[in-house]
């Protein structure tokens, strides 16, 4: 019975996409970038030779909104694929190299904070060395 629901499962799970985004020359002394989604670090950017990247891919997969979370692990048993881990914080965290995008945590979580990440909600944000964050560009426009 397990395998035939696994099989549905997976039948079911819709095909994960990538964005990509475009940043343009990052201005400032960002020891790191990060694109963010309602609270969620969706995606650290690190330099390379002290230059970031001009253009980034992002995995479209379901994430964890941080505030929401109540830390009651219930998606961690949900997932097919062991997609999901409680961090330090007691907050979930779902790895999107991992998630097949089935829905299952996000129809499971009480608080309703899970969601799949959308490209219109992403803002860039620069790290310093000090870890303050400081907004760069709020929303992403879809080309
Ligand atoms: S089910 Fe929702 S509230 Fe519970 S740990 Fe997962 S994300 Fe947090
Ligand atoms: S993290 Fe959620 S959407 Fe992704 S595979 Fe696991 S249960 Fe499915």
């Amino acid at each position: 019975m397990k395998s035939t629901i696994m099989i549905l499962v997976f039948a079911l799970a819709a095909t994960a996409g990538v964005f990509t985004f475009n940043l343009g020359p990052v201005c400032g002394d960002f020891a790191a970038l990060e694109i963010q989604s309602k609270g969620a670090v969706v995606k650290t950017i690190e330099a390379e030779d002290g230059v970031f990247p001009e253009e980034v891919e992002v995995i479209e997969a379901y994430y964890v909104i941080p505030e929401g979370c109540i830390g009651c692990g219930i998606c961690v048993n949900q997932c097919p694929v062991d997609a999901i881990v409680m961090t330090e914080d007691n907050i979930a965290s779902i790895d999107p190299e991992l998630c097949i995008n089935c829905g299952m945590c996000a129809s499971a979580c009480p608080t309703g904070t899970i969601e799949l990440l959308e490209q219109t909600n992403c803002s860039l944000y620069g790290i310093d060395s000090e870890g303050n964050e400081e907004l760069l560009e709020e929303g992403f426009e879809v080309e």
